[in-house]
C-alpha cells in the first residue's frame, strides 16, 4: 500500500509500505481522509519524543471497512467509519469505569515512542480493534468525520466544565481545540462565549463560529477587565485555557468569578507560574483536560446537526502525495492555516 512515512525526523517518504497486519480483534480501514494534527507537527522534528522514526502518523482519520478479524463482531464491507485515536486496552479499571482517556495500557495511533510504535492513518489501510471504531451517520462526509478526535476533545472539557444553559464562558487560544471548544461552549446552551488569541484572522474565525466577542491579545490591555466589565464585576463561569503558558493560564483564573471553573487544555510550557491565593481563596474549581472519554459519538451528532461547524476549520484537502510539502507548511507556520486533510 501506499503511504507516508516520517523516515527522519522532518523527513518524510511517500511510497510503498507494508500493509498493516490484521489482529483477531481488529478491523482494517481503507483510509478516505486523515487530518494533520498539531501534535503531528510538533512531533516531525523530535521535540515530543513521541514520533520516533520510521512511523506513518495520522490518527484524525474516517474511511471505510475493508476486512474485519476473527474476533471483530460483524463489520460489513464499504462500512463508513471513524474511531478514537486512543487505542485504550478496555480491560483496566479506568476502561471500566468509562475514563478511557486515562487507559494505563493507552496507545495512541501514529505515535512511537519509547513504549511502543503503532502506525496510524496516513497511508491507503490502518488496522485499529474494533472497540474503537464508530460508524458514521450519513450525512457527515469523510472531510467531517475528520475532526471528531478533536471535536471530542473540546466536548470532554467543556462537559468536565459542567457547562449549561445560561452560563458564560471565555476560551483562551483561538486554535482548532479553541474553536471546537467555542462552539462546544455554545452547543452547551452557555449564552455569551468570549474568545481571544494572538491572530486576528484566528478570531474573526470565532466570531464566525458564535464567539460573541474577541478580544485580540495584542491590543487588549486587559482581558480580566474586559471579562468584569461584562459580567457586572463578577467574571465569567468558565474559562477555557487553550495555549498552557503562565500569561494565558494566569488570565484566565483572573478571569472567572468566585467559585467558577477553570479548564486547562493547552500545556505548551511544562512548568508555569500560577496564582496559587487567587485559586484558593475564591474556591475556583482548576481542572485538566486530556483527550476525550466516550464524547465520540456526541461529537457526531454535534457535526451532523451543524450545532459544530468544521468546514470553515479546514485549510486544504489535498493528496497524501503531498503530505510532505503540507508538513512542511505547517511547520513553518507563516501561513494561517488551521486543518489540512490529506487522502489516500
Ligand atoms: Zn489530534
Ligand atoms: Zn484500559
Amino acid at each position: 500500500m501506499k503511504a507516508l512515512t516520517l523516515t527522519a525526523y522532518k523527513e518524510f517518504q511517500f511510497g510503498e509500505a507494508p500493509l498493516p497486519a490484521l489482529g483477531p480483534d481488529e478491523v482494517l480501514i481503507k483510509v478516505a481522509a486523515c487530518g494533520i494534527c498539531g501534535s503531528d507537527v510538533h512531533g516531525m522534528d523530535g521535540s515530543t519524543g513521541r514520533r520516533l522514526p520510521p512511523i506513518i502518523m495520522g490518527h484524525e482519520a474516517a474511511g471505510t471497512i475493508h476486512s474485519a478479524g476473527p474476533e471483530a463482531g460483524s463489520w460489513t464491507p464499504g462500512q463508513r467509519v471513524t474511531f478514537d485515536s486512543t487505542l485504550y486496552c478496555g480491560k483496566c479499571h479506568y476502561c471500566a469505569d468509562g475514563l478511557v482517556n486515562l487507559c494505563e495500557d493507552r496507545r495512541v495511533l501514529g505515535v512511537s515512542c519509547p513504549d511502543y510504535r503503532q502506525h496510524g492513518a496516513f497511508a491507503e489501510y490502518v488496522a485499529v480493534p474494533a472497540r474503537v471504531v464508530i460508524p458514521i451517520p450519513d450525512n457527515v462526509t469523510f472531510q467531517q468525520a475528520c475532526f471528531v478526535e478533536p471535536t471530542a476533545v473540546a466536548l470532554h472539557a467543556v462537559n468536565r466544565a459542567q457547562a449549561g444553559p445560561g452560563q458564560t464562558g471565555l476560551v483562551i487560544g483561538a486554535g482548532i481545540i479553541g474553536l471546537l471548544t467555542i462552539q462546544a461552549l455554545k452547543a452547551a446552551g452557555c449564552t455569551k462565549v468570549y474568545a481571544s488569541d494572538l491572530s486576528e484572522a484566528r478570531l474573526a474565525l470565532a466570531k464566525e463560529l458564535g464567539a460573541d466577542e474577541v478580544f485580540p491579545a495584542k491590543t487588549t490591555a486587559s482581558l480580566k477587565d474586559e471579562m468584569l466589565a461584562r459580567t457586572n464585576g463578577q467574571g465569567v463561569d468558565i474559562a477555557m485555557e487553550a495555549v498552557g503558558i503562565t500569561a494565558t493560564v494566569t488570565a484566565a483564573i483572573e478571569s472567572v468569578r468566585k467559585g467558577g471553573h477553570v479548564g486547562l487544555i493547552g500545556n505548551l510550557a511544562q512548568k508555569i507560574e500560577f496564582p496559587l491565593q487567587l485559586v484558593v481563596t475564591r474556591e475556583i474549581t482548576l481542572f485538566g483536560s486530556c483527550a476525550s472519554a466516550g464524547e465520540y459519538p456526541q461529537a457526531l451528532q454535534e457535526i451532523a446537526a451543524g450545532r459544530i461547524r468544521v468546514e470553515p476549520l479546514t485549510s486544504a484537502i489535498r493528496p497524501l502525495s503531498e503530505g510532505a510539502d503540507w508538513f512542511q507548511r505547517l511547520y513553518d507556520a507563516k501561513e494561517d492555516l488551521i486543518k489540512v486533510i490529506l487522502q489516500p
